[in-house]
């Protein structure tokens, strides 16, 4: 039998988590021939809601699943991780400051970080889900000097797959007619959904819908889709979150699907004016395990302020936790 992989999942109590573990646990993030180890992180109050988790976990009798660990010390949660999932982190509450929240969350990733720098399996892959996702994932992969920073990634999956059912059911085509979405910058509302270079059964999609659309209604409906779903469920996505957790981490071992591409926070190269080192979404594919910036698209006047808005928003983030010490 194949090695079993580790996924070393944080927050794994919450609800994110509950929705995402069954879906690794049966082979849909790494592949219906891998078998996966999982290791649960929480903090010391979330260990016995985990515990029950993983009791269902045995209950499915998953012939993928090799075995489920749960930890409340970042250093052995991480511990031999070659995939790792950071979906726990510090909810704003109300009156929190946008600095009180960077600290609370330095406090989370900072160790996480220096925890897989000193345990994680040569390969790991990170990929930050809790908010703020991008700099949380910046500060992570500050603290780990010896992974190659391109293993620190941040979630935009999401905003990517609402970008894409929304544009599908505007034109009246099926999802998978829509090629070459991206979204850029940052997983926050000044994010920028770009239909410019996409096509919808090979038409370019900027010719199905009009520029008033775009800005009065795709745009803010895909940045906005969050706040709609809590509104309407009355609690936050999670299925969603955990799909678009799956989908992320499939493409980036398994490859994107030829032609195509994705998008994907990535520890910027400096590629379309974003600042190097910043984690920034962009129009990415996958290629032998590594993620490629796609190159040379032409950026009209209109997405190239709503890149900088957003990429101010991530310069102004890490300014603020460089000032509290965190990185
Ligand atoms: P969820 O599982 O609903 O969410 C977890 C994180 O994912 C939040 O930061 C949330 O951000 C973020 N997120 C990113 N994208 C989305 C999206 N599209 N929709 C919803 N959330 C999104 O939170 P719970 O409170 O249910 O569970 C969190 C768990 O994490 C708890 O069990 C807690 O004990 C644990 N935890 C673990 C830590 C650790 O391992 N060190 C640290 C802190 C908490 P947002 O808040 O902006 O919605």
């Amino acid at each position: 039998m194949t090695t079993p992989v580790n996924v070393t999942v944080t927050g794994a109590a919450g609800q994110i988590g509950y929705a995402l573990l069954f879906r690794i646990a049966s082979g849909q993030l790494l592949g219906a021939d891998t078998p996966v180890k999982l290791r649960l992180l929480e903090i010391p109050q979330g260990v016995k809601a985990a515990e029950g988790t993983a009791m269902e976990l045995e209950d499915c009798a998953f012939p993928l699943l090799a075995g489920i660990d749960i930890f409340d010390d970042p250093k052995t949660g991480f511990e031999g991780a070659n995939v790792a999932l950071l979906v726990g982190a510090r909810p704003r509450t109300k009156g929190m400051e946008r600095g009180d929240l960077l600290e609370a969350n330095g406090g989370i990733f900072g160790p996480q970080g220096e925890a897989i720098n000193a345990g994680a399996a040569d390969d790991i892959r990170v990929l930050v889900v809790g908010n703020p996702a991008n700099t949380n994932a910046l500060i992570a992969q500050q603290h780990a000097p010896d992974v190659p920073a391109e293993r620190f990634t941040a979630m935009t999956r999401l905003d990517h797959n609402r970008a894409l059912s929304q544009l599908a059911a505007k034109t009246g085509a099926a999802v998978a007619d829509i090629a070459d979405l991206t979204i850029w910058g940052n997983h926050s509302a000044t994010q920028y959904p770009d239909v410019f270079h996409a096509t919808v059964a090979g038409k370019p999609a900027s010719e199905l819908v009009d520029r008033s659309w775009l800005e009065s209604d795709f745009i803010p409906t895909v940045a906005k889709r969050g706040a709609a779903i809590i509104e309407a469920r009355g609690a936050s996505s999670a299925a969603s979150a955990a799909n678009a957790a799956i989908d992320h981490v499939h493409d980036w071992v398994n490859g994107t699907a030829d032609g195509s591409w994705t998008s994907a926070a990535i520890v910027s190269d400096g590629s379309y004016g974003v600042p190097e080192g910043l984690i920034s979404s962009f129009p990415v594919r996958a290629k032998g395990g590594r993620w490629e910036i796609v190159q040379g698209l032409e950026v009209n006047d209109f997405s190239r302020a709503k890149i900088d808005a957003s990429v101010a928003e991530l310069v102004e983030e890490r300014d603020a936790v460089k000032g509290l010490g965190l990185i």
